[in-house]
């Protein structure tokens, strides 16, 4: 009874979609997780995440999020819940933080729909935004909000539905591979299965020396403050980044009266597993920077702090992702580094690795996402 087909180790975003597409497809999963996802210690919680399709990265990245896209939609008929919202995504940077245009070609092939905005133009139509001369805004209109704990919890009932395993609130405390076959211990006992997903987030580190990957993790922060309704609720304001000379931010509209969400993508302390990240306000910029930034760029978005949380992010050298197999073991996928901005991608992450261990054909680009290229040596 403790053999399976395939292990999950690490049963949050990426895991528990994945243990979803595996048990769809009639394969013996068991998902493992040190929580009882959807939870608050890793890299899903306080939803919203943003989805946007016109991404920087290229080709394979556009051509994921829109596959993500459709699988987000497929799951919220399967699941019968709102999972995301078309409130639209203004990309907004200051000329010399990027340039967007760099995108549109590529964005176009695919068929994503962008505009590009002067600074005008963009406090005409959002009158709470206020910018610089010298911002550009890409605006991405079906782009929007992913309810990210709903969906982690919706693939959870799902795959669970669909026979799936999940043993939640066991740390893994060993992995032990071969081209037979993996085991796994935790303090529930010893599992076993032909092919192994490990999906650890932030943690990737605990899991060593059976699996080393360039990751290093950082304490993230983001506030939701009170603003003017009229400008900043859900349903007039769209959710947004904005690359300024003082950092890189996201933000979401109001919901519910729940307050602009903001958070800040670049810094952050770094964090190591097993350590209690310090709490929200412990340094000054917790609070500081996105309030700085709002009273900057949406000014009457900057009242009262009504929420602050902390979160994890996951970072690769190059901030793309990772998801390849273990360069030992070829019955091992590695799928982690998602560097801030995976949560969008989490459905066809998990279809793609119930591919690579279906071994059945993929028109996912795997060479963007190789372990390998971080082995090039670089002049
Ligand atoms: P997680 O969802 O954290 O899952 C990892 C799981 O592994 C956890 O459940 C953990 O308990 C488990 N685990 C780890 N080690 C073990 C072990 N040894 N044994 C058992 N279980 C283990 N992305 C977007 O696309 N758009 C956004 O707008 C966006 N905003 C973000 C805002 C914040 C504040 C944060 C923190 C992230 C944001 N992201 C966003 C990034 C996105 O949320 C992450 O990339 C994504 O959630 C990572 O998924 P994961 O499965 O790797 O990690």
């Amino acid at each position: 009874k403790n053999s399976f087909e395939v292990i999950v180790v690490g049963a949050g975003s990426m895991g528990m979609s994945a243990g979803y597409y595996l048990a769809k497809r009639g394969i013996r999963t068991l998902m493992i997780d040190s929580f009882d996802p959807p939870h608050e210690q890793g890299s899903h919680h306080g939803e919203p995440r943003l989805i946007r399709h016109a991404y920087s990265g290229g080709k394979p990245y556009i051509h994921l999020a829109l596959e993500a896209d459709r699988l987000w939609r497929e799951l919220e008929v399967a699941s019968g819940q709102k999972l995301l919202v078309r409130s639209g995504v203004l990309n907004m940077a200051d000329l010399s933080a990027g340039k967007f245009t760099n995108r549109l070609p590529d964005s176009d092939e695919a068929g994503v729909q962008v505009e590009m905005l002067d600074a005008d133009e963009v406090h005409r139509r959002w009158p709470g935004i206020v910018l610089p001369e010298s911002f550009e805004a890409m605006y991405e209109p079906d782009a929007g909000y992913l309810y990210s704990e709903r969906c982690v919890a919706a693939y959870r009932t799902l795959a669970l539905a669909e026979g799936a395993m999940l043993l939640p609130y066991n740390p893994v405390q060993h992995i032990q591979a071969d081209g037979a076959g993996v085991r796994v211990r935790t303090r529930a006992g010893e599992f076993s299965a032909d092919q192994l997903i490990v999906t650890a987030g932030a943690w990737f580190k605990s899991l060593e020396p059976f699996v080393s990957l360039p990751i290093r993790a950082v304490r993230k922060t983001v506030g939701w403050f009170r603003g003017e309704p009229n400008l900043y609720d859900a349903g007039v304001f769209p959710g947004f980044t904005l690359g300024t000379e003082n950092g890189g931010y996201y933000g979401f509209p109001s919901i519910n009266g729940a307050g602009i969400k903001i958070g800040r993508h670049d810094g952050g302390l770094p964090w190591t597993p097993g350590e209690q990240a310090a709490p929200f306000g412990h340094l000054e910029q917790d609070e500081g920077d996105l309030r700085r930034t709002l009273s900057t760029f949406l000014p009457l978005a900057g009242g009262e702090l009504l929420k602050g949380a902390v979160c994890k992010y996951e970072l690769t050298p190059d901030e793309q992702f990772i998801i390849d197999r273990h360069p030992l073991y070829t019955n091992v996928l590695l799928a982690g580094g998602f560097s801030g901005h995976g949560f969008k991608f989490a459905s066809a992450v998990g279809a793609l690795l119930a591919d690579l261990i279906q071994h059945v054909s993929t028109t996912v680009e795997l060479n963007t996402f190789s372990l390998s290229r971080f082995n090039q040596i670089k002049s």
